[in-house]
């Protein structure tokens, strides 16, 4: 079953803050507060976090959400598989953001067969000559 994560976070927005002082780090939630870094984060871009009115933070804390949810957990490799499978919904996001995705299709190598721009994974085989010997994917998102 997938998750729908963005649709998670945006239900729950409001209560971020309570759900991780309860489930993961109170400690952490205290500190946040205390030097006012307790906002509500929109997006991040390298070492920066973005709040929902545009000011940039200086992310000090990376890595520390893989403590939260683990690594390779199947939900949200099926969460992530999700949002590269879907293209059109990514594009949409990104429309209300300072970004565009760049997509160059797949291409196979012995035919040149060119593949649709609407999936992001790298196929497995030609369907018109049935060769595996394909140029993958390229997607960029790139601030315009
Ligand atoms: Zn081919």
């Amino acid at each position: 079953m997938a998750v729908d994560v963005a649709g998670l976070f945006a239900e729950r927005e409001g209560d971020r803050y309570a759900l991780h002082t309860r489930y993961l780090n109170e400690q952490m939630v205290r500190v946040l507060r205390t030097v006012g870094f307790d906002r509500q984060y929109q997006r991040g871009s390298g070492q920066y976090l973005y709040d929902a009115e545009g000011e940039q933070y200086l992310d000090l804390l990376s890595g520390w959400g893989v403590f939260a949810l683990g690594r390779n957990h199947p939900a949200i490799r099926e969460a992530l598989k999700g949002v590269l499978d879907d293209v059109g919904h990514l594009r949409k996001t990104l429309k209300q953001s300072a970004y565009r995705l760049d997509v160059t299709a797949a291409e196979c190598r012995k035919c040149g067969f060119v593949f649709s721009t609407e999936k992001l994974s790298k196929p497995s085989k030609c369907p018109q000559c049935r060769s595996t010997w394909l140029e993958e994917p390229v997607v960029q998102i790139i601030e315009t």
